[in-house]
């Protein structure tokens, strides 16, 4: 789109739907230096063979060398996993953008086009769902960074233990959704706000005229089925929390049992 010449609704309206279809061509192309990172991953692993050959266990030198490959990789991974992000963060725009064009003109025929900024308003679109994306959305936890560390050999760090001592007294409403107010099923989390629902919720609210995401304060005025995926941490999260509820249930229910007079501080245990 030309800023000198500012693109009828049509023209711009088809510009914005080739730009949308074009991102699966650029996603397929950072899927490929993804592919290719994991196999250099795998070649510089513990059991890979380049380690073999280099014997890194009795040479610093070697081991410098790989350490600084295995670096340089977790830094290409974060890229790739960053140019992801944009993708979907240009494509929300777009879609943002082209919907505002089509209610526009939705509202008669006849009606006089005015001479909009396209591009301008695709980039301050941008702008706006950037500074909404939620900021604990690390790139370390990417899958494509977790990807290339676990095909490194590297250990990945599970805060599941550490979350059940610190979280045993945790609030359900972190773990219900927001739409339907019941326990995530199936969770799905916006990959551009990052905020999370049940995919009843969200079939739920996509039935509606006026699609936007309903957690107060974010302002993703566009909402779609391609724009989620699934949300593995919270399913883990809620199905520990059915689990420690259960455990609770079931702690009390041997308390009533053996009657408080025999109830000695941690008598018994419950792990399984
Ligand atoms: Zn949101």
């Amino acid at each position: 789109m030309a800023r000198s010449r500012p693109s009828s609704t049509s023209t711009a309206l088809h510009a914005a739907q080739r730009s949308i279809d074009s991102s699966d061509k650029y996603r397929a192309s950072v899927t490929k230096l993804h592919a290719h990172s994991k196999m250099i991953a795998d070649f510089l692993s513990p059991d890979g063979r380049l380690d073999k050959s280099l014997e890194p266990s009795s040479d610093p030198d070697a081991a410098q060398f790989i350490e600084g490959c295995k670096r340089r990789l977790k830094d290409i991974a974060e890229g790739n996993a960053k140019r992801m992000k944009e993708i979907d963060v240009f494509v929300s725009a777009v879609t943002n953008v082209k919907n505002e064009m089509m209610q526009k003109n939705s509202g008669g025929e006849n009606q006089e086009e005015e001479a909009v900024d396209y591009e301008a308003a695709i980039h301050t679109a941008m702008e706006q769902i950037r500074n909404n994306t939620n900021t604990n959305q690390d790139l370390s936890n990417h899958p494509m960074v977790i990807e290339v560390k676990t095909a490194l050999g590297e250990k990945i760090q599970q805060d599941d233990d550490l979350e059940i001592i610190h979280n045993s007294t945790s609030d359900s409403n972190a773990y219900k959704c927001p739409i339907t107010g019941m326990l995530f099923e199936q969770p799905v989390r916006n990959k551009i706000c990052g905020h999370t629902y049940s995919s009843a919720g969200l079939s739920q609210l996509l039935k509606n005229k006026k699609k936007s995401c309903p957690i107060p304060g974010c302002t993703m005025n566009y909402l779609a089925m391609n724009m989620v995926e699934e949300d593995e941490e919270m399913k883990m999260k809620v199905k520990r929390f059915k689990k420690r509820e259960e455990m609770e249930r079931k702690k009390r229910e041997m308390e009533e049992d053996m009657g408080e007079e025999e109830m000695g501080e941690g008598g018994f245990t419950l792990i399984q």
